[in-house]
C-alpha cells in the first residue's frame, strides 16, 4: 500500500501543478483585457475630442459666412450714406454704418478666439492621437508575448499530462477512482497526517487510525475531510514500514520524537 500512497502523492504533485499552471494561463488573458479596456476608454475619448473639433470648426465656418453678410450689409449702408437726401437719412446711414463696423469688429475677434481654439486642439489631439498609437502598438506587442507565453505554459501542461497519465496507469484502479472522487470535491486528495494531524483540515485523527496509519497496509480516509491520509514519516523513511509499531503514539510528540 505504500508504493500505492507514494504514487498518489507524485500523482497530486502533478495534480497540483497542471492546476498551478491552468490557473496562470487562465490570468493571462484577463490581464490583456483589462489592457484593451484601457486603449478603448482613450480611444473613445479621442473620437469625442474629434468630434468637439469638427463642431468648432463648423461654427467657425458660420462665422465666416456671417462676415460677409455683415460685410454687404455695411457697403449697403455706405451706398445709403452717399444717396443720402437729408441729414435724417445721412445720419441713420452713418448708424448703420457704425454698428455694422461695431458687429463685424466683435465677429473677427471671435474669429480670431476661434482660429487659435481649433489650432490647439489640433495640436492637442495630434499629441492624444500618438498616445494612443503608442498605447495601442505596446498593448499589440503585450499580446504577442502573450500568445508565446500561454503557449508555452500550454506546452508544459501538456507534458506534465502525458506523464500523470503514465503515473496514473499505475496506480490501483479502485484507488485512483477514489482519489479521483475526492479530487472533485475537495481539491486535494491527499493530506498527510503530522504529530496525530489530519494537514487537510487540521482536525486530530483517532488514535486507533493513528495506529493503522503508521503500519501502511491500508488506504484509509480522515474521518473529518475524507481525504486519503497516510502518516507524514512513512513516507520520508522507507525503514518505517518495517519497524514495528510497539505503543499506540501520544497524538502531539509521536512524530517529533522519531
Ligand atoms: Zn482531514
Amino acid at each position: 500500500m505504500r508504493d500505492q500512497l507514494k504514487r498518489l502523492e507524485d500523482l497530486q504533485k502533478f495534480d497540483a501543478q497542471i492546476q498551478e499552471l491552468n490557473t496562470a494561463l487562465q490570468a493571462i488573458p484577463a490581464k490583456l483585457m483589462a489592457t484593451q479596456g484601457d486603449l478603448a476608454k482613450v480611444e473613445t475619448l479621442l473620437r469625442t475630442e474629434r468630434a468637439q473639433l469638427v463642431e468648432t470648426q463648423r461654427y467657425y465656418a458660420e462665422q465666416k459666412n456671417l462676415v460677409e453678410n455683415d460685410e454687404t450689409h455695411v457697403s449697403g449702408a455706405k451706398h445709403k450714406l452717399s444717396q443720402a437726401k437729408n441729414s435724417k437719412e445721412y445720419a441713420a446711414a452713418q448708424r448703420e454704418i457704425d454698428q455694422g463696423r461695431e458687429t463685424l469688429s466683435t465677429r473677427e475677434t471671435e474669429m480670431a478666439k476661434l482660429v487659435e481654439a481649433v489650432q490647439a486642439k489640433e495640436k492637442l489631439l495630434a499629441d492624444r492621437a500618438a498616445d494612443v498609437k503608442a498605447l495601442s502598438d505596446s498593448i499589440e506587442k503585450d499580446a504577442e508575448v502573450a500568445r508565446v507565453r500561454m503557449a508555452e505554459i500550454q506546452g508544459k501542461i501538456d507534458a506534465l499530462k502525458v506523464e500523470r497519465e503514465k503515473l496514473a496507469k499505475v496506480v490501483r484502479p479502485d484507488v485512483l477512482k477514489r482519489y479521483g472522487t475526492i479530487r472533485m470535491r475537495r481539491g486535494m486528495a491527499m493530506a498527510s497526517v503530522a504529530n496525530g494531524t489530519c494537514q487537510g483540515c487540521n482536525m486530530n485523527i483517532p488514535p486507533q487510525l493513528f495506529n493503522i496509519l503508521q503500519r501502511g497496509t491500508s488506504l484509509e480516509s480522515c474521518p473529518y475531510c475524507h481525504r486519503i491520509i497516510y502518516w507524514e514519516e512513512l513516507m520520508k523513511d522507507p525503514a518505517a514500514v518495517a519497524a514495528p509499531v510497539t505503543e499506540p503514539p501520544p497524538k502531539a510528540t509521536a512524530a517529533s520524537r522519531r
